[in-house]
């Protein structure tokens, strides 16, 4: 055997990592359209809208802020206030009221501090949209670093945003452990810094089959407590 290596920090993805992304977009969207509808966006059924809506969501992306403007347009009508308004107060009260964490998730974080391992998130997307959800789900006190895609100019998996993060807590990639649920960002850019990659069986990429041995990862797990029996594992 050769010299174990003492793991120094856990770093982590957040959408359907620390909690259940997923199914909360989902229920938003749904609760959406269903407001709009009520509202009289001409509709016989919430599944149909929903659908319209996923089509847009996948052609112009989940940070456009113009979705429920394009559903009207799909549909022929009129630009209406009212009924964007509607989708958009039934979206963010269905976030607001169900974005929680995991069960498992805060007592994990708990116990990893006790044990005195440095934790960090390393997240794709808009700064101030991630910290809303770091905030929310009540974590923003956990982590000694967030590092976020829009502020490196770097995105998961390139490796940049990894060495910046492992950078800014002063640690070796071999002495980091990274957990993310998804193959072509999370597990592929951890493999490629050279961090142990931890997938969690979660949400939307749990099928997923990595495609090459960059996209394996080095551990799975189905909940985030699990990390800890691994960690046990690596710092025998
Ligand atoms: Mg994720």
């Amino acid at each position: 055997m050769g010299k174990q290596t003492k793991i120094k920090a856990v770093f982590f993805d957040i959408d359907d990592t620390l909690f259940d992304s997923t199914t909360l977009a989902k229920m938003a969207r749904m609760n959406a359209v269903k407001a709009m509808i009520e509202s009289g966006l001409p509709l016989a059924n919430v599944t149909q809208g929903y659908n319209l809506l996923m089509k847009i969501v996948n052609k112009y992306g989940s940070n456009y802020d113009k979705h429920f403007d394009k559903l009207l347009e799909i549909l022929g009508c009129e630009w209406d206030p009212k009924i964007i308004a509607a989708g958009v107060v039934a979206y963010h009260d269905t976030k607001q009221a169900y974005l929680k964490p995991d069960p498992e998730v805060v007592p994990t974080l708990i116990a990893l501090r006790d044990k005195g391992y440095k934790l960090g998130i390393i997240s794709n997307g808009k700064s101030v949209k991630q910290w809303e959800k770091i905030i929310r789900l009540g974590l923003h006190h956990f982590f000694d670093i967030v590092v976020i895609s829009e502020e490196v100019g770097s995105e998961k998996p390139d490796t940049k945003i990894f060495e910046v993060a492992l950078k800014k807590l002063n640690v070796e990639p071999y002495e980091a452990v990274y957990v993310g649920d998804n193959l072509e960002t999370d597990i592929l850019g951890a493999n490629k810094a050279g961090m142990i990659s931890i997938r969690i069986l979660k949400g939307k990429h749990k099928e997923g089959k990595p495609a090459g041995k960059m996209m394996k990862p080095r551990y799975s797990i189905k909940k985030l407590s699990d990390l800890l029996s691994i960690l046990k594992k690596l710092d025998r």
